[in-house]
């Protein structure tokens, strides 16, 4: 006898993810038969987004599997916030080493509750044995024709960016540190790190955010590859330039604590897996912007402006650097 008997495929759905995430009327079937059956809302169009996650890759092994969860359907619904869309269903394809139930509730757990949170049901998906990895697919749904795009920039639309970017790349410079036993900290730094940790586990997309921004902004992105790499994104779709004042950016006091001026507005701008949305307004909208989406209720703050010369110039303390658009990795 083992001391723990091991569960099948058949036993690992029905127990951990039959009926994950939100109730949804629009569901005509969900898990357990060939495919799902889903009735979208008249009217609108289907936003659809896939992204795959890897221990080791995109997120540490040994990482807290509720975590891991929560993480793999976040980065999803952060691209159907940067559409504008409000999500719907989710479809989950798991691959993983052995079938541990303790890690398996809680990876339902953290996938479950961000799915309810978020109205999400999850409607279907796959398990298999392998290295630890997961590919979730997210359908959400729009009035057709609203969906924001990454390539409506005009030369003198304003650049913003939602919340205080580089935390979650300092939260994964930490974990890593602990992982490698370098890291010793207590106290007031303590909280701090742990806080910053939690910026890259638990990162929350910006749906209400995303779906106000319909109508008002002319090209958005979500940041998962550092801000000013996806503001160049932007740059490059639109066919035009970006010049952000590097000193605007947001920077919390918990990355400026712990990782001073310099290297917070490194990680800020090149960090990545912020999950934020960077959008350009142009000018006629700012009021409108000031109006639907009151700054003490969804966090962003002005940080550029689209150009018409192309490529990226930052202004930091008087200094003007100009950069292409793309090829950030290995900035300063
Ligand atoms: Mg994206």
């Amino acid at each position: 006898m083992t001391a723990a008997t091991p569960i099948g495929e058949f036993e690992i759905i029905e127990r951990f993810f039959a009926s994950l995430g939100a109730r949804r009327g629009d569901v005509v079937l969900g898990v357990g038969d060939d495919g799902a059956i889903l009735t979208p809302r008249a009217g609108c169009e289907l936003v659809v987004v896939t992204d795959t996650l890897i221990e080791g890759r995109h997120f540490p092994a040994a990482s807290p599997p509720a975590s891991v969860g929560h993480r793999a359907l976040a980065v999803n619904l952060s691209d159907i916030a940067a559409m504008g869309a409000e999500p719907a269903w989710a479809l989950l394809a798991l691959t993983l080493p052995r079938a541990d139930p303790a890690w398996l509730a809680e990876f339902a757990r953290g996938f479950g509750t961000l799915a309810q949170s978020a109205g999400v049901a999850l409607v279907g998906g796959d398990t298999t044995s392998g290295p630890l990895s997961m590919t979730v697919t997210v359908l959400g749904q729009l009035p057709a024709g609203t969906a924001l795009r990454r390539n409506g920039a005009r030369a003198g639309d304003v650049l913003f960016v939602s919340g205080t970017p580089g935390d979650a790349a300092r939260g994964l410079q930490h974990d890593i540190m602990a992982q490698a036993g370098t890291a010793s900290i207590a106290g007031d730094a303590a909280t701090r790190v742990d806080a910053l940790r939690q910026r890259f586990r638990y990162p929350m997309p910006r749906l209400q955010l995303g779906m106000g921004l319909r109508g008002i902004a002319s090209a958005c992105i979500d940041v998962s590859d550092g801000l000013a790499a996806d503001a160049g994104k932007i740059a490059a779709a639109s066919g035009c330039g970006v010049s952000i004042d590097v000193q605007s950016l947001p920077l919390s006091t918990a990355l400026l604590q712990d990782a001073g001026e310099a290297q917070a507005r490194d990680l800020a701008l090149c960090g990545g897996d912020d999950y934020e949305l960077c959008f350009a307004v142009p000018a006629a909208q700012l009021a409108l912007l000031a109006q639907r989406l009151p700054v003490a209720a969804h966090p962003y703050q002005r940080i550029g402006v689209m150009t018409a010369a192309p490529g990226m110039q930052l202004h930091v303390a008087g200094q003007r650097i100009e950069l292409p658009v793309t090829g950030f990795d290995h900035f300063r």
